[in-house]
């Protein structure tokens, strides 16, 4: 087959700093230095790889209608692709597929 791509074998030699942050989602920096992780300014979004949550409960939307709290972003992580900045255990697209090809997976011989 002629389909395979050279460069899918590359990812894991990441020696080209990514510098599109999923924390915040804004160009220029990479997701590591991202000041989101230590503070998110009033009325910010997050990037779509992280989850806006409050320092002091460690929760999302703990505190609705006020601006007494300080926010920070930390990554998603997927425990199905086991992947950082992308999306969350619960929101895994590989997550509907797997519990649909759950009855296909019963191949332990009793
Ligand atoms: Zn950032
Ligand atoms: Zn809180
Ligand atoms: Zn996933």
């Amino acid at each position: 087959m002629l389909g395979s791509n050279p460069n899918d074998c590359a990812d894991s030699s990441t020696q080209v700093p990514d510098l599109s942050c999923r924390l915040c989602g804004k160009e220029g920096h990479a997701n590591t230095t991202c000041t989101y992780q230590y503070y998110v300014p009033k009325g910010e979004q997050v990037g779509l790889g992280a989850t806006l949550i409050c320092t002091c409960c460690k929760k999302e939307g703990c505190h609705p209608g006020t601006n007494d709290w300080v926010g920070i972003a930390v990554p998603n992580y997927c425990m199905i692709c086991g992947k950082r900045y992308a999306h969350r255990t619960e929101d895994c697209p590989r997550k509907q597929g797997m519990e649909m090809v759950g009855d296909q997976a019963a191949c332990v011989g009793v």
